[in-house]
């Protein structure tokens, strides 16, 4: 793929850059590790100061940057601006808060005595420079929620955004720099994905986090197992959205819309599936797919705009297909499904019923605007179906009942179990998947302890 701004409204490419070689790599790489030798020594109080400053010039730069995103992946303009808005409040989040979070831990002490030691501690300590594999879809949130705790825990980041974001990876290493952050805090690397398996070999890299597709996840995982490197995947999601009689479904239905559309459906956390119990089935369906019609799709430099266009044409064709082989099988149309006329790369809200097992929209992560439903008999039905999928991301159930939510709890394979909302990341709580949607966490303590050396200092 070439690394360049291609407007995803009208498919005009807007601007193209050359890839970094081999000695430019080479020379950030030497960068990153000159930097962290001092970087690591500093204080949190000091970091938190530089991280404050980077936050409020992105506060500053909402609208500019708002529009770069705009024109490079396609999202509503009022959705890119809040974008850069949550990425302000999780920098602060951790500047606040990172000193606690890593303080160090002192173990009780009858476990120190009986370790035959007179006192102990651990200590987080930073790792290195972790590399940063990141996806085109929240071009400036995934960076930012792994920067942020980064930078606090006293690693140096180097980023390998997508390629189709460049002026957004630009922006980013510009905005560190403005901040204030020693050159070499934060470097983006203007490369394919061709390149990455290099440079993670490299022992410079101590670390690994990528958030993208599964063959990307297994493609970096593999080279850092064989390197024995760390690493944190965040990968696909097939998100269950479950209704349940109890709930309140003029609610539901309209917070499920959001939560398929919401950045033209493609979010790892969309709800993708929606499983409605038959009591509440009809009338949920009903406005759910009322609410799916009544969205506007367009221009997404309009103010007003509900749904964009896709980030690519590859990603309209995938869609398309999965939509088409559902129909071939014999699922309903309720609303969407045709791909409009005319330039760029527009895919309308779209609902299907009727889905079976065998069709490829039940197994496959749907990337865009298209919603599954589903009707379900009981609660046992719910879990199953809910569970029916290789993803473990997030799940979101409506229910005023206890016991449903105690089950759901229990039993459903997913990182996160929103009840009667919709699932939306926040820095303080943790977030990732299990199965095929990856492995480890981002945000919160969690998060910040994913890349450091935990350290036992331990006296005789
Ligand atoms: P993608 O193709 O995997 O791209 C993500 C990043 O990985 C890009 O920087 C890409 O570079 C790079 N990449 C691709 N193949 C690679 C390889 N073999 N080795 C090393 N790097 C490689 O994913 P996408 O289509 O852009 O994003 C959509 C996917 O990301 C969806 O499955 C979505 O659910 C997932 N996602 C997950 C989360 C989460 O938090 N769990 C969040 C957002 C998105 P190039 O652009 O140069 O190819």
């Amino acid at each position: 793929m070439p690394i360049a701004t291609v407007n995803p409204a009208n498919g005009e490419t807007v601007q193209t850059y050359e890839a970094m070689g081999e000695e430019e790599i080479e020379r950030r790489l030497q960068l990153a590790e000159a930097t962290f030798r001092t970087y690591r020594t500093t204080s949190f109080g000091e970091r938190a100061r530089l991280l404050h400053r980077a936050a409020d010039l992105l506060e500053g730069d909402q609208d500019e940057i708002g529009r770069v995103i705009t024109t490079e992946m396609g999202k509503p303009v009022k959705q890119a601006r809040a974008e850069a808005a949550k990425c302000a409040k999780a920098m602060r989040w951790y500047a606040d808060h990172a000193a606690e979070l890593l303080a160090d831990e002192t173990p009780a002490e009858a476990d120190v005595k009986d370790s035959g030691g007179s006192r102990a501690l651990v200590r987080y300590r930073p790792l290195g420079p972790v590399l940063a594999v990141m996806p085109w879809n929240f071009p400036l949130w995934q960076v930012v929620r792994f920067a942020a705790p980064a930078l606090m825990a006293g690693n140096v980041g180097l980023l390998k955004h997508a390629s189709n974001v460049p002026q957004t990876a630009l922006y980013l290493e510009d905005l560190f720099h403005r901040a204030g952050f020693p050159e070499g805090c934060f470097q983006t690397l203007l490369i394919g994905s061709a390149a990455v398996d290099d440079i993670l070999r490299d022992e410079r890299v101590r670390a690994a986090t990528l958030t993208g597709s599964e063959p990307a996840g297994r493609a970096v995982a593999a080279t850092a197992g064989e390197m024995i490197k760390k690493t944190v995947l965040e990968l696909g999601g097939s998100d269950p959205f479950v209704v349940m009689p109890s709930a309140d479904v003029g609610r539901a239905a309209e917070v499920a819309v959001t939560a398929r559309v919401q950045n033209a459906g493609q979010s790892c956390i969309a709800a993708k599936r929606f499983l409605a119990h038959t009591d509440v089935y009809d009338a949920f369906a009903e406005r759910f797919v009322a609410g799916m019609k009544a969205l506007k799709v367009g221009d997404p430099m309009e103010e007003s705009t509900d749904v964009g266009p896709l980030s690519s044409e590859q990603g309209v064709r995938d869609l398309a297909e999965l939509v088409e082989d559902a129909v071939r099988g014999g699922a309903t149309v309720l609303c969407g499904g045709e791909r409009p006329e005319g330039p760029g790369w527009y895919y309308p809200p779209t609902v299907l019923s009727g889905i079976t097992r065998e069709m490829r929209i039940h197994r496959e992560e749907t990337f865009g605007p298209v919603a599954t439903l589903y009707r379900v008999a009981d609660l046992d039905e719910a879990v199953l179906l809910a569970n029916d999928t290789d993803f473990g991301l997030s799940s979101n159930v409506w229910t005023r009942d206890e016991a449903d939510v105690d089950r759901f709890v229990r039993d459903l394979e997913a990182g996160g179990v929103y009840v009667n909302g919709m699932t939306a990341s926040h820095p303080a709580f943790p977030f990732g998947g299990v199965k095929r949607s990856g492995y480890g966490r981002e945000l919160s303590g969690h998060g910040i302890r994913e890349f450091c050396n935990i350290t036992t200092v331990w006296h005789g």
